[in-house]
């Protein structure tokens, strides 16, 4: 099964990725774990994405790509793959295509996480950080009632990535770049999407359910 997960930040995509993987038997591929292995493994790539994140710049697309070809040539790829990260907007995903085309495969299927924007600004702007140990905790669903770490005493805060303005433009960002992917990966009748609310076990019973159909 080769698979492509996509979904907002604060779906629980990386969590999700995880657990769909190992049922699938299958390597989680993400565009994070490529980039820490290329740089700590001190590859040519890594040394060339490294030197543009040293100037704070965006690692270009070619970069990305070239590291995401040569992960998907290692062995373990070989009989199916989960994507998480990658692609991130259309370009790339007509590149993901034309590499898989040239080694007579394709993708079966995308699954979307779904899950509406107030739901991910509740998820997120809820939560808070221990200034002490870093433990994060949730103002609704740890019920907290002062600002104060349960574990440690610690006084809690709301990091900026967390503030709602952050989180909303966040989401902004993200349609702009993954609607026009959904759409190119749904006229490719391979999208599928899945109810990401709940218990994390049951949104991935959900995916896997989803996946069933399509797996050979
Ligand atoms: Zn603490």
């Amino acid at each position: 099964m080769r698979l492509v997960l996509v979904g907002p930040p604060g779906a629980g995509k990386g969590t999700q990725a995880q657990f769909i993987a190992s049922n699938l038997s299958i390597p989680k591929i993400s565009t994070g774990d490529i980039f820490r292995a290329n740089v700590s493994g001190g590859t040519d790539l890594g040394k060339l994405a490294k030197s543009y994140m040293d100037r704070g710049d965006l690692v270009p697309d070619e970069v990305t790509i070239a590291m995401v070809r040569d992960r998907l040539s290692e062995g373990d790829a070989q009989d199916g793959f989960l994507l998480d990260g990658f692609p991130r907007n259309v370009s790339q995903a007509e590149v993901l295509r034309k590499m898989l085309e040239e080694w007579d495969l394709a993708l079966d299927l995308v699954l979307e996480l779904v899950v509406e924007d107030d739901e991910v600004v509740r998820r997120l702007a809820g939560r808070r950080t221990c200034s002490q140990c870093g433990r994060i905790w949730h103002v609704e669903f740890d019920d907290k009632k002062d600002d104060l770490c349960d574990a440690c005493g610690g006084a809690l805060f709301q990091r900026d990535d967390d503030k709602e303005e952050t989180v909303r433009h966040r989401l902004e960002v993200y349609q702009e770049q993954t609607a026009p992917l959904v759409d190119f990966y749904a006229n490719e009748g391979i999208l599928v999407g899945v109810d990401a609310t709940g218990p994390v076990e049951e949104i991935t019973q959900r995916a896997m359910e989803a996946i069933r159909p399509y797996l050979g």
